[in-house]
């Protein structure tokens, strides 16, 4: 795990810190507003610092910020897929997007993934390790930036690049927490989604944080048969204790779990699924996605054929359930989780 940097430390932390060293403590509001307010990206930006600080401070806490290293846009110039070089050489993905007034981060949270989804090109590629909180908010700070220079802003923050967000839960909170201070950059928690493949301890977990951020859960299948096909942790986290735990988080939060469905022609889009996912999501506070499945390189699965998708979402919709269809973005940029990785992976080696 890579040495803890600014972007690591919660305010309060910075704060102590600045004491310790025999700084006045509001040396820590300063530094906080410059980073996380007017996005500066160097100590030496931060003049109302006085050069020693400055100095000292890039000595013990660094502020490091990863490089941009290959970027993929779609042809409507509307998504963008960013290759962020960490410092040690490692490589996450981050995913920008610009639809219907909403400016959207994609945040990835591990290097790599241990869940082995086939549905995905992360999954296929292995665990490398865990963000560490300041890895993950960097990679938001990245695309603000990137905003900000075009005279936009950004309006979310999705949990849902490479990685469980819920197998690295502190460093995830934790960037949550200090992204929606509003001391700092002050998004609001409502404009956060966590997306789980259906980590049952952390939807337990997340329900009792006190948040109004959003969970998403990749469901794929309403069945364990068919689900554990599409997604090897059905093994460990069964839909019987899944949707148990959703329906126990939305009595305590009170909050709408979004169903993420991405639908793959033959295997799971029949009438058939869609009834059955009907009956189990009966009665619970969600709304289910039908995501278009973004083919992963040697897999033969294709996305199903637009009509069918219609017909998934009409036999919800008939049944109670409220559905959305999300149009595919990005996938001429090969936006599906973990391919830009992949690719550069196959190109060095
Ligand atoms: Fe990991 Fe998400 Fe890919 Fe599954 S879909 S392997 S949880 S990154």
């Amino acid at each position: 795990m890579p040495e803890a940097t600014l972007l690591d430390l919660p305010l309060d932390a910075l704060r102590e810190r600045m004491v310790e060293s025999g700084e006045p403590a509001y040396r820590a509001g300063q530094i906080w507003q410059a980073v996380y307010r007017d996005l500066v990206i160097s100590y030496d930006e931060i003049t109302t610092l006085p050069t020693r600080v400055r100095h000292e401070l890039k000595e013990r806490l660094p502020l490091r910020l990863p490089m941009a290293e290959d970027a993929q846009e779609s042809a409507d110039r509307r998504t963008r897929k960013t290759l962020l070089l960490l410092a040690d050489g490692e490589r996450v993905e981050t995913v920008s997007m610009n639809y219907d007034d909403r400016r959207t981060v994609c945040a990835s949270t591990q290097v790599g993934c241990a869940m082995g989804c086939h549905i995905c090109a992360t999954g296929r590629s292995g665990f490398t390790r865990d963000l560490t909180p300041g890895e993950i908010a960097a990679q938001v700070l990245h695309v603000a930036r990137d905003l900000k220079r075009e005279g936009g802003r950004l309006t979310n923050v999705v949990y849902m690049g490479m990685g469980e967000p819920f197998a690295n839960y502190d460093a995830t909170l934790a960037s949550i927490r200090t992204l929606n201070d509003t001391r700092g950059f002050g998004l609001g928690a409502r404009s956060f989604t966590v997306s789980t493949v259906g980590i049952v301890p952390g939807i337990e977990r997340f329900a009792r944080e006190g948040l109004q951020a959003n969970l998403a859960v990749s469901l794929h299948a309403a069945n364990d048969a068919l689900r554990e096909r599409l997604l090897p942790i059905n093994r460990t986290h069964p839909i019987g204790p899944l949707i148990r735990a959703c329906r126990q988080y939305v009595e305590r939060t009170n909050r709408r779990i979004t169903f993420e469905v991405a639908l793959i022609d033959g295997i799971n889009d029949s009438p058939t699924h869609a009834r059955e996912l009907a009956d189990l999501l009966r009665g619970l506070l969600c709304h289910v996605n039908l995501i278009p499945f973004n083919p992963v390189p040697g897999i033969g699965w294709r996305r199903s054929p637009g009509e069918r998708v219609d017909e998934f979402a009409k036999v919800l919709e008939r049944r109670g359930v409220p559905v959305t269809i999300r149009v595919s973005r990005g996938v001429e940029i090969r936006a599906g989780c973990g391919q830009l990785r992949a690719e550069r992976a196959e190109d060095s080696s």
